[in-house]
């Protein structure tokens, strides 16, 4: 199975095709899952590891529960507390996996083979490159932050992402506090460095913001209150609003506690470059250029794409694109036999109304060339199946928007006072699709792709594997067991914490709770969602340690 990239050809097929007989042998397929984050370890977890021979590839050998990682910059929790070893993992679940700790570099589509690279820097330099053969490949490599290409970013920006990154702004922080301390240092370089910056007002920005303004004034400004002046926080968004996919209520209440706090909020801001401890932006609005010399400075914006991802792309035509396009069962779009899961990948959005004049002829039974409000209703229900992502708007609106527009038609329509001719069924269908929403890019989607993706493995044969979705647009609900549902998001809603031990949750369905009390339900639900009870009874004691004694300040 495994071919090492110094050996030669001949050689490293005749590898390979020994593997293949000894696979012969047990007539599994090989499942090659890349990434040990939300995507992959919830599609391992949930997968019956019996039914194939099983790798993992991944750069680091542990899951990071990503959510906390904002509370390990200020030393609210440890680095150590949040992750859990992949071996660990695979080992309590019982699964019988390979894994391997390398970086895929290349995904080779035509021969169903990636190329991997050890990255520990250990073991022979001449064979650091080994390659695996797959049945079935999963990608799920999460992505990189976005830069949009500004200057400067990549050499002088804080990014969020790693467990090592936030331990990197921890440090950071602190190095800030003791320079500025100095005997030595002018007032105005010690503004400087204690001026701290953050880009992107999105949740991990603004939790980010929030965890800095705790961590300063509960716990520095005690140990060091000759800086108390001296200190700025600036977040700078280039929307109009911070939070802004968030309910209005959250992101608003969410401004109005930053500026009462003395976070400088700067909204509508697009960022020029970034230099050595200054940043350029300008304000929208007015033209206005602003220079903000900054001690540190950490970039929260979106999402980018990985080199390997990016390269994989080219080879299926999926050119121009930020994440890789699949269809509704998760399927990669022009390669067989891949997957693709979480932050690395989006399901394509296909607009209902390329399907209308089917759709109307499935729903008009009668061949009337009209609709009755029964068979809209279960066209609608059927469309709603369909295309998955119409779900989140489906469920909130409770099909009202398009019964209303419905209505209209009918209004219209005189003379067929209950009936819906094509043109008006189209109107109704395009609002629909105007509603039509990406799903974003979290922990959340990622671990229900994860999930279900392995539960279309336990339950599909070889042969089935590359026809799980039948032809034609509304085959759904084949006969067959093998015949799969498309994936539905199930939103469960989102938190997002504002520090000073409140936080706001937006539940689907246009409820919204903010305050201390939902900081609480924000310290049961993190605690309930851990991994293991190893993490969860460290989280917890963490959490206990910051209230009895404050957050630890050395570096
Ligand atoms: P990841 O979890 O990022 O995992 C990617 C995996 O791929 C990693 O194991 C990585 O090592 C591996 N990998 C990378 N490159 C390669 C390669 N070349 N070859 C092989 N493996 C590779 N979401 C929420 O729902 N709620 C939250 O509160 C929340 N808070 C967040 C806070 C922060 C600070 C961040 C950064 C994210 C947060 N998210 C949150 C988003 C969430 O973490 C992501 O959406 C989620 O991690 C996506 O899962 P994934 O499996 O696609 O990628
Ligand atoms: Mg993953
Ligand atoms: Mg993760
Ligand atoms: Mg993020
Ligand atoms: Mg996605």
């Amino acid at each position: 199975l495994v071919v090492f990239a110094g050996e030669s050809k001949p050689q490293a097929q005749a590898i390979a095709s020994d593997s293949k007989v000894a696979k012969a042998g047990t007539g599994k397929k090989r499942v090659v899952v890349l990434g040990t984050g939300w995507g992959g370890m919830s599609f391992l977890k949930n997968l019956d590891s019996t039914l194939y021979d099983v790798s993992i590839v991944a750069p680091r050998n542990y899951f990071v529960f990503t959510p906390l990682l904002p509370s390990v910059t200020s030393g609210s929790v440890e680095a150590r507390s949040i992750i859990e070893p992949v071996r660990r993992i695979v080992r309590s679940k019982g699964k019988q996996v390979q894994f391997h700790e390398a970086e895929c570099i290349k995904i080779d589509a035509a021969n169903k083979t990636v190329v991997c690279r050890d990255v520990s820097q250990m073991g022979p330099s001449d064979k650091k490159e080994f390659a695996l053969q797959y049945d079935y490949l999963v990608v799920a490599v999460g992505a990189t932050t976005n830069t949009f290409d500004t200057k400067g970013v990549l050499e002088y920006c804080h990014f969020l992402k790693e467990v090592y990154d936030a331990e990197k702004i921890k440090k950071s922080i602190l190095t800030c506090f003791e320079s500025a301390s100095l005997p030595h240092v002018k007032e105005e370089v010690r503004k400087k460095l204690l001026s701290f910056v953050i880009v992107g007002g999105g949740p991990t920005g603004v939790e980010f913001a929030a965890e800095l303004h705790d961590f300063i004034h509960d716990d520095l400004l005690n140990l060091y209150p000759h800086l108390h002046n001296d200190v700025k926080i600036t977040l700078v968004q280039s929307g109009d609003h911070i939070l802004n996919t968030y309910d209005e209520r959250i992101s608003k209440y969410a401004e109005q506690k930053f500026t009462r706090e003395g976070i400088h909020v700067n909204t509508g801001c697009r960022v020029l470059g970034v230099q050595a401890g200054a940043i350029d932006f300008k304000i929208k609005s007015t033209g206005q250029l602003v220079n903000l010399p900054y001690g540190m400075i950490v970039w929260s914006t979106g999402i980018g794409t990985r080199p390997v991802i990016a390269d994989f792309m080219s080879q299926i035509e999926q050119n121009d694109r930020r994440v890789l396009a699949t269809d509704e069962w998760l399927r990669i779009k022009n390669c067989e036999g891949t997957f693709g899961i979480g932050d690395c990948a989006s399901i394509e959005q296909r607009r209902v109304v390329e399907d209308v004049s089917y759709l109307f002829q499935l729903a008009d039974k009668t061949n009337s060339g009209r609709l009755t409000i029964e068979e809209f209703v279960e066209v609608m229900e059927q469309v709603r199946q369909r295309y998955p992502q119409i779900n989140i708007y489906m469920e909130r609106q409770h099909m009202r928007g398009v019964l209303e527009l419905l209505a209209d038609a009918i209004k219209d329509g005189r003379q067929a006072s209950i009936q819906l001719d094509i043109d008006h069924f189209k109107q109704a269908i395009s609002k629909v699709d105007s509603q039509m929403k990406s799903m974003p890019a979290t922990a959340q989607v990622a671990a229900q792709q994860g999930e279900y993706l392995a539960h279309c493995f336990n339950h599909m044969t070889a042969e089935v594997a590359s026809h799980m979705a039948p032809e034609g647009p509304m085959r759904i609900r084949g006969k067959g067991r093998h015949r799969f549902q498309p994936f539905q998001y199930q939103h469960l809603g989102q938190f997002a914490p504002l520090g000073g031990e409140k936080a706001a949750y937006e539940l689907p369905g246009d409820w919204v709770s903010i305050g201390r009390s939902t900081q609480w339900l924000w310290y049961s639900v993190y605690a309930s969602k851990q991994v293991s009870w190893r993490t969860r009874t460290l989280v917890v004691f963490d959490w206990t340690k910051r209230m009895f004694f404050g957050r630890d300040s050395s570096r």
